[in-house]
């Protein structure tokens, strides 16, 4: 197994503290000026613009994406990915740097991201002499509603770039900031969305004899739906059903004809996945049998979310990197989050290997104050919180490193000779 050349990381990284101002001012921009999923629009032509100057060649992909592909010789290509989308939350940091957009938000911390990959571009364009091989960076859109990598692989992002050998990206979190956290095998959980309409037959509320109540129905498979993760699963298994929604009728004296539930489910692997959709289709089906529905029900998935299941020979080689590079002690493991991504559409689409891990962002102080205060929650607001707020230093420093340190264990590792 190749590791990490310490050398050409050194070399790559050479000009990151030159770079800390133009860091923290990029993130700031990104900050301040938020937009939300697909209309990522300015923050996509001033990636564009930079990493032309860096000199990729630059394509709009998936709507407001960027994708810029650097190749630099022979050796393997590495593709680096960074979220692009706000979210639909009031920023109460107080920050001087604080959204310039009312009710629009950075609350997930992919302006880290998308610095931080930036910020990589920027340095692996400045050191061409240090690697080799093909540095792709994909900024995508709308990962929040579950649709930006789809919109990158559909506008055919795997017949626009080389095929990648691996896929790689990071997610800020509401760990110390300094840390990263990786694992193999699952740390984001595979969510779906269902939307399930029974019907019914409408009635005057004082002739129930006259109906097929979708009420009654829809609350007979809410809680007959409890019993998949209960009755169905393995104790030890990990699967989540949560009836988020229950919508049917108006008023009082009036029996609806129809009622219309909202499920959501977590899993962490498609067996356990198929079967809780598969019961939830069961249940369905044998409660509006059992009320006597008049049309069987519809039930239609959307805001689907892929599990990130990273590959195991990729993250080690990448772990082992990061352990050279930042020290054992910087690199925990990954605890799987119950949280998704869309991310590993992209990976999926071409078939190749990916490896995801989390960036720790949150001021260390905050941990020792929650710990002091003795609290089971510390403290720290975490991702979607209007109070989020990454530290910048080092934050943004460490998001660069990591995605350096991270393609250089592939790129370096093919160098056809080596300065050192
Ligand atoms: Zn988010
Ligand atoms: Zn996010």
């Amino acid at each position: 197994m190749a590791s990490l050349n310490s050398g050409a990381a050194a070399q790559v990284l050479k000009n990151l503290g030159a770079n800390s101002d133009w860091l923290e001012a990029t993130y700031q921009q990104f900050h301040a000026h938020p937009e939300l999923s697909f209309q990522e629009h300015a923050s996509g032509d001033v990636i564009a613009a930079a990493l032309s100057t860096y000199g990729f060649s630059v394509q709009r992909l998936g709507g407001t994406g960027v994708v810029g592909v650097l190749v630099n010789g022979d050796g393997a290509v590495v593709m680096s990915r960074a979220d692009m989308d706000a979210l639909p939350v009031s920023e109460a940091t107080g920050l001087p740097y604080a959204s310039t957009v009312p009710g629009v938000m950075h609350a997930c911390g992919h302006d880290v991201h998308m610095t931080a990959l930036l910020g990589a571009a920027k340095l692996m364009a400045e050191t061409q002499g240090s690697w080799s091989g093909s540095f792709i960076v994909v900024f995508q859109p709308a990962e929040e509603v579950g649709g930006g990598a789809r919109a990158l692989v559909d506008d055919g992002l795997t017949h626009k770039v080389p095929r990648p050998d691996v896929v790689l990206g990071q997610h800020v979190m509401p760990l110390p900031a300094g840390m990263l956290a990786t694992a193999a095998g699952p740390v984001l959980s595979a969510a779906d969305s269902l939307r399930i309409t029974v019907h019914g037959k409408g009635s005057h509320g004082s002739m129930p004899h006259m109906s097929v109540d979708p009420v009654v129905l829809a609350a007979s498979i809410v809680m007959k739906l409890q019993t998949i993760v209960s009755r169905e699963t393995k104790p030890g298994e990990f699967a989540v059903v949560t009836v988020g929604a229950l919508n049917a009728g108006s008023t009082a004296n009036i029996i609806p004809d129809r009622a219309t539930l909202l499920v959501n489910i977590r899993s962490y692997n498609d067996t356990v996945r198929t079967r809780v959709l598969a019961a939830i289709e069961r249940i369905v089906e044998g409660e509006c049998a059992a009320a006597g529905s008049p049309q069987p029900a519809d039930i239609e998935l959307y805001d689907q979310f892929p599990l990130t299941n990273n590959d195991a020979a990729a993250t080690e080689r990448i772990s082992e990197a990061f352990a050279v590079h930042f020290g054992s002690e910087a690199v925990t493991v990954a605890t799987p989050q119950t949280a998704s991504e869309d991310f590993s559409v992209l990976p999926n689409a071409f078939g190749a290997p990916y490896s995801y891990w989390f960036l720790g962002g949150s001021d260390p102080e905050l941990f020792v104050a929650a710990q002091d205060n003795d609290g089971a929650t510390p403290a720290v607001p975490a991702n979607h919180s209007p109070l989020f707020a990454p530290v910048m230093n080092p934050t943004l420093s460490l998001g660069v490193q990591a995605h350096v340190v991270a393609a250089l264990s592939y790129l370096d590792g093919r160098m056809p000779s080596r300065s050192n």
